[in-house]
C-alpha cells in the first residue's frame, strides 16, 4: 500500500528581492500585513473569489500566500447553503475577513513579486492549489500572473490603503480580475475562549509579562483571550475522563459560528484521567457540530513531579507553576492551529516542543522555567503565517501525519526489528469494524530502544487501508495525548511488544466501506536521536456483502455515522447520533457480535453523575462477541476501577482508533469561476 496523503501545498519560498530599489519599491507599494483579495470573472458575475493575501517583510526578501474563497454575488430563487457561497461578502473595515469553511477553494503560493520602477504598479506570480472538499487532496492548478496598477480603495477600507487591481492570466489567456487592498497589520486573527472549573486558573500570562497576544505578535495573529465560564461543574469529581472532556467541550463552549469566527476553546480542569498535564482532540463529524481541532483541555492539579530538573516548579501545582502551566495552555493551543510536535534532532525550548523536553535541557544557568522560550520555532513561525486557511483555523482540515521528512524505515536498514499485523477475523460483515493484533518483535541479539506504548491512542502507531475502490484511507489517533513526548523503553533480544487495536473509521471516511478485499497496512513511527525511524507491516481483511436487508440498513446507518468513532473511542453518553446507529447495529444479528463490546465499554465506564452500569454491560457480552484482547483487559480495568473510580486515573491500554469526518458540503468544482 502507497501512502499518498497529507498533502498540504508547499510554502511559499522566501523571496529575495536583491537589490536596494526592487527591496524598497516593493516593500513601500505592498507593505507588511492582510490584504483582502477579491477575485472576478467577466462571464461569470454571479459568482466571485474573496479571501486574503498575506505579505511578509524580513530583511531583503518578502514572503507572501494567500487563500479564496467561493461566494456567489446573485442568488438563484432557492435558498441553499452558506457553504456552497451563500454569504454576505465581510466588510474590509471589519479586518481579516473570516469566510466559511465550506466555500475554500484556492491556496494561493507566491512565486514572484516585483514592483514597478515609475510606482504604481506591481506584477504578482503564484501557484493556484485547489483543495477537493470530498477527496481532501489539494491540486496544483498552475502558475497564474496578475499586473496590478495602483487605485483608489473603494469606501470601507482604512485610510491610506494601498489598492490594487488588474488581470489575472494564465500563460496567454486571461483567468479574471483580481484586486488587493491592504486592511490589516495583522495577517489572521481568533479568539480562545477559556472555561473552566472554579478551582482551576485560568492560564491568562506566563507571569513574567508574557501574554498570550506577545506570543503571537511573533506571527502577526491577533489573538485574544475570551473568559467565559469559570464555574463550570464537576459532577464526578476531580478527575475528567476522555468522554467527560469531550461532552464538557461541546457543551461548555458558546455557540460560536466557526464559520464567523475563528474560536479555539480551552477548558481548565482539575485532573485529567488519560494523561498529566494537556490534551486535545482532533474530533470529526458534521451532524452533531464535533469539528476537528477547536479543542484542548488542560489540568491545574497535577502536581509536577519533585525533581530538582523542574527548577522553581517543582513539587507545585500545576495552576500554581504559572510559567509552565500557561505554557501548556499556548501549546495546546498551538496544536489545535494545526502544529505537531518538532521533528526529531529539534532541542529548541520553543512552543511546540514539549514540556519533557524543555525540562530535560534546562541548566544550573538556565533552570526551568526560566529556559522557555515564549514564541514558536521559526518553521512553525512560517507555518502560523503562511499554512493555508484551511489547514490553520478551527474545523478545518483535520490533522494528517507529520509535515517533518520521510522517515528512515527500519526494516530497510536491517531488518533488527520486525512488525506484524494480523486481523482477529479473516472478514467481517459490511458495517462492522475490524479488529487487527499488532506485534513488535526484537530479532537482534541486543537491547532496542523502541515506542513503550504501540497504540493508536499514544501516536505512534497509524496507518493506511485501501479497499476494492483502490482510494486510500488513512487512520491515526483522534485523540493527542499532548505535551508528551513519544516514549520509548529497551525492547529485550527475542522480546515482543503487543496491542490491539479497532478500525473503523479514517480522516477520509469510514474505512471498510464495501464489500471485497481490504488491504491494511500499519507503520509505527518514533523518534531516536535525530532520526524519526519507521517500521511497517501489512495483512488484508475481506468486507462481506449485505446478506438481507436489515444488515444492509444497518450498515448503512452505522458507515454514515461519523460519531460512531468517537463513541467507540471515547465512549460517553452525550454522543446522540451515534448512539442511535450503535442501538441499529445492536438490534441486527449480523452486526451485534462486534458492536456488544462498544456498548458494553460505554456501560461500564461512569459518566458524570451515571453511575457505571457493569450488570447491562455484562449482558451484552457472550460467547458470539467479537472482541480482542485488549478490549477484554480494557473492560476488566474499567470494572476494577468502577467501585472506586477515579483511585486509578490511567487509561494507556485501551484501544483508540481514529477519526474521520465530513467536510462542511461544497461544490468541488465550481468552473465558472476558477483561479
Ligand atoms: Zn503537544
Amino acid at each position: 500500500v502507497e501512502e499518498s496523503f497529507d498533502n498540504l501545498p508547499p510554502l511559499p519560498d522566501a523571496l529575495d528581492l536583491g537589490g536596494f530599489d526592487e527591496l524598497s519599491r516593493v516593500q513601500a507599494q505592498l507593505p507588511a500585513g492582510c490584504y483582502y483579495l477579491r477575485f472576478s470573472v467577466a462571464s461569470a458575475s454571479h459568482a466571485e473569489l474573496l479571501g486574503t493575501l498575506r505579505v511578509e517583510h524580513a530583511g531583503t526578501s518578502i514572503t507572501a500566500s494567500g487563500d479564496a474563497y467561493y461566494r456567489l454575488t446573485r442568488l438563484p430563487s432557492i435558498p441553499i447553503a452558506r457553504s456552497l457561497g451563500a454569504y454576505e461578502a465581510p466588510l474590509p473595515s471589519a479586518g481579516v475577513p473570516i469566510l466559511p469553511r465550506g466555500s475554500y477553494r484556492y491556496y494561493l503560493r507566491m512565486t514572484d513579486v516585483s514592483a514597478d520602477a515609475a510606482g504604481g504598479r506591481v506584477r504578482l506570480s503564484f501557484e493556484a492549489w485547489e483543495y477537493g472538499h470530498a477527496s481532501k487532496r489539494w491540486v496544483n492548478r498552475g502558475a497564474r500572473t496578475a499586473e496590478l496598477v495602483q487605485g483608489t480603495a473603494p469606501t470601507g477600507y482604512p485610510a491610506g490603503t494601498r489598492f490594487f487591481e488588474g488581470d489575472v492570466r494564465q500563460g496567454g489567456s486571461t483567468r479574471g480580475r483580481l484586486s488587493i487592498g491592504w486592511i490589516s497589520r495583522y495577517l489572521r486573527r481568533a479568539r480562545v475562549e477559556v472555561d473552566r472549573v472554579s478551582t482551576a486558573e485560568a492560564p491568562r500570562a506566563s507571569g513574567s509579562g508574557v501574554s498570550i497576544q506577545d506570543v503571537f505578535d511573533h506571527v502577526k495573529w491577533q489573538v485574544s483571550l475570551v473568559e467565559s465560564s469559570s464555574g463550570v461543574s464537576e459532577p464526578s469529581g476531580a478527575f475528567w475522563s476522555d468522554a467527560e472532556l469531550h461532552a464538557a467541550m461541546l457543551s461548555q463552549r458558546e455557540r460560536v459560528d466557526l464559520d464567523e469566527e475563528w474560536r479555539y476553546h480551552l477548558l481548565c480542569v482539575r485532573r485529567l484521567t488519560s494523561t498529566s498535564r494537556g490534551i486535545m482532540y482532533d474530533a470529526y463529524g458534521t451532524a452533531s457540530n464535533n469539528v476537528p481541532r477547536e479543542g484542548a483541555a488542560i489540568s491545574s492539579h497535577w502536581v509536577v513531579p519533585s525533581a530538582p530538573s523542574w527548577g522553581s516548579a517543582q513539587g507545585q501545582r500545576f495552576g500554581a507553576a504559572t510559567a509552565a502551566y500557561f505554557r501548556t495552555a499556548v501549546h495546546e493551543l498551538s496544536h489545535a492551529l494545526g502544529l505537531y510536535h518538532p521533528s526529531a534532532g529539534d532541542h529548541g525550548t520553543h512552543i511546540m516542543q514539549t514540556t519533557d523536553v524543555i525540562v530535560a535541557n534546562a541548566s544550573a544557568a538556565t533552570p526551568f522555567p526560566a529556559n522557555i522560550s515564549w514564541q514558536h520555532s521559526a518553521a512553525d513561525q512560517k507555518r502560523l503565517r503562511h499554512f493555508p486557511d484551511h489547514w490553520v483555523r478551527p474545523g478545518g482540515q483535520a490533522f494528517g501525519g507529520d509535515y517533518a521528512t520521510a522517515p528512515l524505515s527500519v526494516d530497510a536498514a536491517d531488518g533488527a526489528l520486525r512488525l506484524e499485523v494480523t486481523p482477529l477475523l479473516a472478514s467481517v460483515p459490511l458495517g462492522a469494524p475490524v479488529r487487527v493484533h499488532v506485534r513488535l518483535t526484537n530479532r537482534s541479539d541486543g537491547p532496542l530502544r523502541v515506542p513503550a506504548s504501540i497504540s493508536l491512542k499514544r501516536g505512534a502507531l497509524h496507518g493506511v487501508v485501501r479497499g476494492p475502490a483502490r482510494r486510500d484511507k488513512t487512520f491515526r489517533t483522534c485523540v493527542l495525548c499532548v505535551d508528551e513526548e513519544i516514549e520509548t523503553c529497551e525492547l529485550a533480544p527475542g522480546a515482543s511488544l503487543e496491542r490491539d487495536e479497532t478500525l473503523l473509521r479514517g480522516r477520509e471516511g469510514p474505512l471498510f466501506d464495501a464489500p471485497g478485499l481490504h488491504q491494511i497496512a500499519v507503520h509505527l513511527d518514533w523518534h531516536d536521536g535525530d532520526h524519526t525511524l519507521r517500521v511497517s507491516a501489512e495483512t488484508a481483511v475481506i468486507v462481506g456483502s449485505p446478506v438481507d436487508e436489515a444488515h444492509a440498513n444497518a450498515a448503512r446507518d452505522v458507515l454514515a455515522c461519523p460519531d460512531l468513532l468517537l463513541l467507540l473511542a471515547f465512549g460517553g453518553d452525550h454522543l446522540a447520533d451515534a448512539q442511535g446507529a450503535l442501538a441499529k447495529a445492536l438490534d441486527n444479528p449480523v452486526l451485534r457480535p462486534h458492536f456488544a463490546f462498544v456498548e458494553a465499554r460505554r456501560l461500564s465506564e461512569a459518566f458524570f453523575d451515571r453511575e457505571a452500569r457493569l450488570g447491562e454491560a455484562e449482558a451484552l457480552l457472550d460467547a458470539d462477541t467479537v472482541w480482542s484482547q485488549s478490549e477484554k483487559a480494557k473492560l476488566t480495568h474499567l470494572r476494577d476501577a468502577a467501585s472506586d473510580r477515579h483511585a486509578v486515573p490511567h487509561d494507556a491500554h485501551r484501544a483508540r482508533p481514529v477519526s474521520a469526518r465530513e467536510s462542511p458540503r461544497s461544490h468541488d468544482d465550481n468552473p465558472s469561476v476558477a483561479l
